[in-house]
């Protein structure tokens, strides 16, 4: 069957094209649409063993972004399949799901409703999601849709995790609560790392760290997701490229206060404008210093320098990580397995290295060496009879979405 998944930003569209049976999964072709609603768009269009393709031009809407996408995917020369017939269904990366659903879904009105109820906990991201949804609907009426959230695989965090210590009544009138995010990329390492090692998925206890310009860790504790890092909105715990993660509210306010800030502005400032980027200050452009990076080798190239806000960005955020591993293995009651994924947890070996070193008082022993593994493989970064596990796996968000949609839509 072949799939095609969807993850729908506010001005841009990642896909993938995959053919997906029972037992095997066959990447037909990726590609990328940049630059929605701006003078002029980019398609980078990306077919197994052909050449790439690029088009440049004005990509005014999602649904314009959506019949390009097509229009590559059955062009004579850099298509992958011949006729739009062939693509049986279309799986969508949606970031929330709120307390409506605790697994994918196939898309009908109700469920777009209800993604459309969570606009104003989820304004980043919901509104493109569905956006991306409609457009389908508009350029192949009738294909069948089947929506992935990013929330869902945390439904099972127990409510001494997932509520906050604020007046219950905010929990009831607005559903005010830890959510979590990154869901299918914690259940997919962590299945793929039990494998790995041999252990029982249902009966173990597992620290994933989705490490990329968003970064969160999980505790899946017998193959359920326990406590997570991320909360209410992707801004909470970890220090990320442009986020502030876990900080005083209070200061938060003192500074709006201060500044004569909006809420709207602070919640800018904290998401857009903080976390490594806003510590270090550092650019990536020596000539533009306005041009402030939130990129981890740009901080890293300004770490080797001896760049001093750059060691403190680099090095808190590293800390953190290793915060919420010792807390998680802490309220798990010990860990069998660590694993690092994302941007930066499958290619930094430095903040890895960071992470879990001296951690031998709780069972890990760190392999320096082991942990220069191959990039773009999955391999073990812990000494041999280490009692604790560490490992890299490559996350594959996209190939989970195609899996559950095939799941889905075979069904019915
Ligand atoms: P993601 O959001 O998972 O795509 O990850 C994006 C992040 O991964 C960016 O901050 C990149 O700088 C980071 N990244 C990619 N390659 C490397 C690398 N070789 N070393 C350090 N960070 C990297």
């Amino acid at each position: 069957m072949v799939i095609l998944v969807l993850n729908c930003g506010s001005s841009s569209i990642k896909y993938q094209v995959l053919d997906v049976q029972e037992q095997s999964q066959t990447l037909l072709a990726k590609g990328l649409v940049e630059r929605i609603g701006l003078a002029e768009g980019d398609l980078t269009h990306k077919p197994q063993g052909k050449d790439k393709f690029e088009l440049h031009c004005p990509i005014p809407d999602h649904t314009t972004g959506i019949r390009l996408v097509l229009d590559a995917l059955t062009h004579p020369e850099h298509g992958v399949i011949k006729s739009l017939d062939e693509l049986k269904a279309a799986g969508h990366r949606v970031a929330h799901g709120g307390e409506f659903f605790t697994d994918s879904c196939l898309v009908d009105d109700e469920v777009k409703a209800k993604i459309e109820s969570l606009y104003s906990i989820a304004p980043l991201h919901n509104p493109a999601n569905l956006e991306g949804i409609l457009s389908m609907e508009k350029v192949l009426p009738g294909i069948k849709q089947v929506a992935v959230f990013d929330t869902s695989f945390h439904h099972t965090i127990p409510a001494i995790n997932h509520l906050y210590a604020i007046p219950y009544e905010y929990y009831e009138k607005y559903r005010v609560r830890k959510y979590g995010f990154h869901g299918t990329s914690h259940k997919y390492v962590a299945r793929v790392g039990a494998e790995m090692f041999g252990l029982d998925f249902e009966n173990s206890k597992i620290v994933t760290c989705h490490i990329g310009n968003g970064a969160s860790v999980t505790a899946i504790k017998n193959g359920k997701s326990f406590d997570t890092s991320m909360g209410f909105s992707p801004l909470d715990g970890l220090v990320m490229g442009t986020r502030a993660g876990s900080m005083d509210v209070s200061a938060a306010t003192y500074i709006a206060e201060k500044e004569g800030m909006s809420y709207k502005e602070l919640d800018n400032m904290l998401n857009k404008k903080s976390g490594v980027q806003g510590l270090s200050g550092v650019s990536s452009d020596f000539r533009d210093l306005s041009n402030i990076s939130s990129d981890m080798r740009d901080i890293d190239a300004a770490y080797d320098e001896g760049n001093e806000r750059a060691i403190i960005a680099r090095d808190m955020y590293c800390n953190r990580i290793k915060k919420f591993v010792g807390e998680y293995a802490a309220e798990m009651g010990g860990v069998d397995l660590v694993i690092f994924t994302g941007g930066v947890g499958e290619n930094s070996p430095e903040v890895r290295e960071y992470v879990l070193s001296n951690m031998e008082f709780m069972g890990i022993e760190f392999d320096a060496v082991r942990n220069r593994g191959k990039r773009g493989t999955d391999y073990e970064i812990t000494a041999e009879g280490s009692k604790v596990k560490a490992a890299v796996i490559c996350t594959d968000e996209e190939l989970v979405i195609a899996k559950d949609t095939f799941r889905l839509v075979g069904a019915n």
